[in-house]
């Protein structure tokens, strides 16, 4: 079975929140490992002003340790960081997608829309961390669905099967990655939730920041109503992670 590790790949701290994390997967399977967002890259933390710029760290409160890579925590558990053959991404934002430098030879597995909207030149991205031409694979709208939502199918070859869920509006093409365990679903939603409290409490004081940095904030509503749904209707069937609620990691 593929065995599921929860790791740190990042560090934030915005004044008046707690501490926020990266909450990453590492999918290790027989026939490699495959991450779910990478978090900061150790170029990041070795030329952080140069590649991020000052008034973005300010903003999201990036911290820079090297321990808080990808690479490293992969290493940490005793892998191989050169085993890593796919990432998936729930969006492009640069504290999901610093790391992807470092796992040069990895596919990359994205909505088409988050992907589209990168080559444009959103003014949300940072072209830096993409320099490197990472190998794309992207993902368009799909029949298929999944407790009632659009899954799109990844063909990994692992044990575990996985699925980008259209979460659209934090970013335009957000999704959310869920990845099968036996009888049940761990489905990681990226930033569709800032904190798990939003899940339950829908005047969430984190609310008016999530509504700032959404490009579409009605369609991260709805977004996060169908999460609430989900949590309510199939808590027996379906494990819930978002990336930045230190309580989850
Ligand atoms: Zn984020």
């Amino acid at each position: 079975m593929t065995r599921i590790h929860h790791i740190n790949c990042g560090t934030l701290l915005v004044p008046g929140y707690p501490t926020v994390v990266c909450h990453c997967l590492l999918l290790e399977d027989p026939q490699g490992l495959a991450l779910v967002d990478c978090g900061i890259g150790l170029l990041d933390v070795r030329q952080p002003v140069e590649r991020l710029g000052q008034p973005l760290i300010d903003l999201a409160g990036f911290q820079f340790h090297e321990h808080d890579t990808a690479v490293r925590r992969i290493e940490a558990l005793g892998l191989n960081p050169d085993d890593v053959r796919h990432i998936f991404l729930t969006h492009v934002d640069p504290d999901h997608a610093g790391g992807l430098a470092d796992f040069p030879n990895a596919t990359v597995h994205v909505s088409v829309e988050e992907q589209s909207h990168l080559q444009a030149g959103h003014w949300r991205y940072v072209p830096v961390q993409f320099a490197h031409q990472p190998k794309w694979k992207t993902y368009g709208p799909s029949e298929r669905t999944w407790f009632g939502l659009e899954a799109r199918t990844v063909s990994l070859g692992f044990e575990a099967e996985v699925l980008l869920i259209p979460l659209f509006g934090h970013t335009l093409g957000h999704c959310g990655v869920a990845i099968s365990e036996g009888n049940r679903w761990l489905l990681h939603v990226g930033d569709a939730y800032y904190l798990r409290a939003e899940l339950t409490d829908a005047n969430h004081p984190v609310d008016a920041m999530a509504a700032q940095r959404a490009d579409d904030d009605a369609g991260r509503r709805a977004s996060l109503a169908t999460l609430r749904r989900l949590a309510h209707d199939h808590a027996d069937e379906i494990d819930m992670v978002g990336y930045h609620d230190i309580t989850e990691l």
